[in-house]
């Protein structure tokens, strides 16, 4: 309780760069886990990472309207900072940084950071401005708190690679870590957005991680990555999936992969899938699936 009360909210830049200054005085090496808030497991995975990495971890809880599109949940997106707050303590959080939307984007605000390759296919298709928002409002994070390390998890494992890029490209001196895909006991990948299932829908979501699964054994076996693919699009079809991709990419680059992949190559299957009005993500690794 008393941790509780005593884990400090930060909202403006200048208040985060006079404490960052004070622990960068004091020698510290500072982590930085940026999220959107209503957190689980999966974010306090990452802490857990950042505290073994770091002497101070800043969580950064920020809903970031530029990377919704339009029609998407921005509005409606779950919000709960006082339980929020709760867990950050818990897990041994430092300090959350919790601006406001006019502090980040005050008027005039007009850059954006665009990241090619990685940023193209798989969700950045689907969602054409996501990427450019989040490598913006990254960046901006990057350079308010000005951390040693970062902890990005594998969860959106594209968003991970346009992080990488984006600190290779500027020339950030910031350690880019990922986390592993923290799961349910049934499979389901963690995520705020698993809120919104219905009891009936929440039952049928672990069939993604399923189909996954079933992927990597039959691709193990020789099948061809198409004709796993039409396997597993049948079979999320069938319980009820609006399936937006699923694809196998190379780990590395995410380019495009066909035919029979080689044992041991740097594959992932990416999913992306709506189930009623709730679009869930989840990917594994072909090489390492019982990570993911
Ligand atoms: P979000 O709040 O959804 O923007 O996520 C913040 C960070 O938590 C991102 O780096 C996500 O990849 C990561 N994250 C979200 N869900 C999970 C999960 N189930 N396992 C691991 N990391 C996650």
């Amino acid at each position: 309780m008393e941790q509780e009360r005593n884990l400090p909210i930060i909202r403006s830049i200048g208040d985060l760069r006079n404490r960052v200054s004070a622990w960068r005085r004091a020698g510290a090496r500072i982590a930085l886990v940026p999220t959107m808030g209503a957190l689980h497991q999966g974010h306090l995975s990452l802490i857990a990472i950042a505290r073994r990495r770091a002497d101070k971890v800043i969580t950064s809880l920020f809903i970031n309207p530029a990377q919704f599109g339009p029609s998407e949940d921005y509005a409606a997106y779950p919000r709960d900072e006082e339980g929020d707050r709760r867990k950050l303590a818990q897990a041994g959080t430092d300090l959350l940084y919790a601006p406001d939307v006019a502090s980040m984007y005050p008027p005039g605000f007009s850059t954006r950071i665009e990241v090619g390759g990685v940023s193209q296919g798989l969700c950045g298709a689907s969602r054409p401005h996501h990427f450019a928002g989040v490598a913006t409002v990254v960046a901006k994070l990057f350079l308010q708190s000005q951390p040693d390390v970062a902890v990005f998890g594998e969860k959106d494992y594209q968003q991970l690679l346009v992080i990488r890029r984006l600190a290779a490209d500027l020339d950030f001196p910031i350690e880019i870590i990922g986390a592993p895909i923290v799961r349910e006991a049934d499979g389901l990948a963690m995520s705020s957005r698993n809120a919104y299932l219905s009891a009936s829908e929440r039952a049928v979501a672990p069939q993604i991680h399923l189909t996954l699964r079933e992927m990597v054994r039959e691709l193990a076996t020789g099948r061809t990555v198409e004709e796993a693919v039409r396997t597993g699009r049948a079979r999320l079809e069938s319980a009820g999936f609006a399936v937006d991709y699923l694809e196998a990419r190379h780990a590395e680059t995410l380019a495009p992969l066909v035919g029979v992949l080689p044992r041991n190559a740097p594959a992932r299957i990416f999913v992306a899938a709506t189930l009623g009005r709730t679009r869930l993500i989840d990917n594994m690794s072909l090489t390492n699936p019982d990570v993911d």
